[in-house]
């Protein structure tokens, strides 16, 4: 996605309704676009925040009474929120079945039962008792610090149960399609809007990761988020938004509306005019593959014409969970991914567990005061051989009989010495393709002589970036450096992929910088043979590739990789790929 017009846009003052100030300002908001295409309508306003209940408020003194009051709105409330999910099916309700959860969460109605005993009055003690984890998650930032918004709306809709206001949301009785504009959006909200009826998501808040991105995305729906003074909009005013840019012009005139419906229709003819196997232009062939976490994302990995799994992350099986999954569920799931591509290539990546994935039944011996930089992935299988050959166990059985081309590879190595026992652990267990991740910069740096010892690489770009800029992936106050478009960043890339190919051998990339149509582009150019990435990005990325030479990839990530910082280097491979255009990006 084009990130030069990212960051905070223009005062929330600047939105005007002056005329004459219409006339002097450029009506124009910029934030993050997470989910491209453009939108155009009215905008509506997601209103009716619940007031915050009046500090030192107390009940009449019947604490089972007022304890019973609230556990019945948050059990109404955990009720809706799974009614709807079911009402939405497929991720919306995965979405709402954890708030309900969080709902339904016994030592949240503790807490709360805690200060109603005390004397506070149901709605304030919901107040209290949810601040305490929306510190937590917020100072956990990241991932967590986004589900913030998640654990607002529940506190909320609780609040106005208990209160009998109206349940806060959004009204879904729209004639035409609008521009829909939010602080933030909760799960529960945009779960069940209908496609049709929405042309753009807008939020103040939220990041990449957001639900209201993945939403979109999975919707389909173009969305900008971190947009600065959107709530400000006057309500019903013409708001045209780019998804891709992250640009969101207010009132438009008719003359820009056309152009961007028009080059939106374009777009899409264009994606959907890309369809097999992925290639350059001059038919250099890129395998797409997809990155899945289990059975259930193969559906949508084939609707996106995934040729195969770059990474199939298994740690997903292990996680929330207190004892490993048994050899046979273990098997039961490998096969099931193995044949649904009985001609594809499906690569499993065995269990990466530690730092962001942490598993009960498998805890670091002590403190780690760095988890990132602690027993995590392949680190953690010399400490726990067991688990490493029940798995790889586990998969040479489900292999057996499978037409796929299946390979395997470790996480987190950093030594040529780990990926020799990986691949001897691998031989042993009677598979027959062994490759690790590239994700440390030590072993980018030696990939020669890690290729030596292994039958292919593949890339993971979000923790080699982490690694390589010595930013904690999981600390939002970093974020600002974990971007693989720096420089140096692409240089490990570069030197992974020179010495797997040098070898004769693969060298993929299954980080989310594969997902990003332009460094894809990049990537390519820089000598990477395969590509993976989450399902709806496959068509994009597709598409970006078939309308370039490898020629042009090559002068492309050369410009990128000869700039200085990391928006320099996108510009500069921008400016070698003229078909970017076409897409809209
Ligand atoms: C990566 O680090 O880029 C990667 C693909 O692995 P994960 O995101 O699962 O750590
Ligand atoms: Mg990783």
């Amino acid at each position: 996605m084009d990130r030069r017009d990212t960051g905070s846009g223009p005062a929330p003052d600047e939105i005007t309704e002056s005329p004459e100030a219409q006339e002097l300002i450029p009506r124009l908001l910029t934030g993050t676009g997470v989910s491209p295409g453009a939108g155009y309508g009215p905008a509506r306003l997601v209103v009716g925040d619940v007031p915050e209940p009046a500090a030192g408020s107390r009940h009449d003194g019947d604490a089972p009474a007022e304890r019973d009051r609230a556990e019945r709105a948050l059990d109404e409330v955990a009720a809706d929120l799974e009614e709807r999910g079911a009402r939405a099916g497929g991720d919306a309700e995965d979405v709402l079945v954890a708030q309900a959860m969080m709902a339904r969460d016994p030592e949240l109605a503790a807490s709360v039962g805690l200060l109603i005993d005390q004397g506070v009055a149901a709605p304030r003690a919901i107040f209290e008792a949810f601040g305490k984890y929306r510190d937590l998650l917020a100072a956990a930032g990241g991932y967590l610090g986004e589900r913030v918004a998640d654990l607002d709306d529940i506190r909320d809709r609780v609040i106005a149960v208990l209160t009998g206001l109206p349940i806060p949301g959004i009204p879904l009785d729209a004639a035409e399609p609008y521009v829909l504009v939010a602080r933030d959006l909760a799960p529960a909200d945009t779960a069940l809007l209908p496609k049709d009826l929405v042309a753009a998501f807008v939020t103040e808040q939220g990041g990449p990761t957001s639900h209201t991105a993945i939403l979109a995305r999975s919707m389909g729906v173009p969305a900008v988020v971190g947009c600065a003074g959107a709530t400000a909009v006057e309500p019903g005013t013409p708001v045209l938004v780019d998804g891709a840019t992250g640009r969101v012009r207010l009132s438009p005139s008719e003359d820009e509306v056309a152009d961007a419906l028009r080059a939106e229709e374009a777009r899409r003819a264009v994606l959907s005019a890309a369809a097999g196997p992925g290639a350059t232009a001059d038919g250099h062939a890129v395998p797409l593959l997809a990155n899945i976490g289990g059975p259930r994302d193969l559906e949508a990995a084939l609707a996106a014409g995934a040729e195969g799994v770059g990474l199939y992350r298994t740690e997903f099986l292990f996680l929330d969970r207190d004892t490993a999954p048994t050899p046979e569920e273990q098997e039961e799931a490998y096969r099931a991914v193995f044949e649904a591509f009985p001609h594809g290539r499906v690569v499993v990546r065995t269990l990466d567990a530690g730092a962001d994935k942490p598993l009960p039944f498998l805890p670091p011996p002590g403190e780690e005061p760095n988890p990132a930089l602690g027993e995590r992935g392949i680190r953690m299988f010399r400490r726990h051989p067991d688990i490493m050959t029940a798995q790889l166990g586990a998969l040479a059985r489900a292999v057996t009989g499978a037409t796929a081309n299946v390979e395997i590879m470790a996480p987190m190595v950093a030594t040529a010495q780990e990926a020799a026992w990986f691949a001897e652990a691998c031989r042993t267990a009677g598979l027959d393709s062994a490759g690790i991740m590239i994700e440390v910069p030590s072993a980018a740096i030696r990939a020669a002589d890690l290729i030596e010892v292994v039958d292919f690489f593949s890339i993971g770009t979000n923790d080699l970036t982490q690694y390589a800029l010595a930013a904690d992936r999981q600390v939002s106050g970093v974020a600002g450096l974990q971007d693989p478009w720096h420089p140096a960043v692409l240089d490990l890339i570069r030197t992974a992929a020179s010495a797997a190919s040098a070898a004769g051998k693969g060298c993929g990339v299954c980080g989310e910088a594969a997902a990003d149509p332009v460094l894809a582009c990049v990537l390519v150019g820089m000598g990477v043979s395969s590509l993976s990435m989450a399902a709806p990005a496959l068509p994009w990325v597709r598409a970006a590739l078939a309308a370039h030479t490898l020629e042009q990839c090559r002068t492309a990530a050369a410009a990128a990789r000869s700039s200085v910082t990391p928006g320099d280097a996108v510009e500069a491979a921008r400016a070698e790929l003229p078909g970017l255009h076409q897409l809209g990006l």
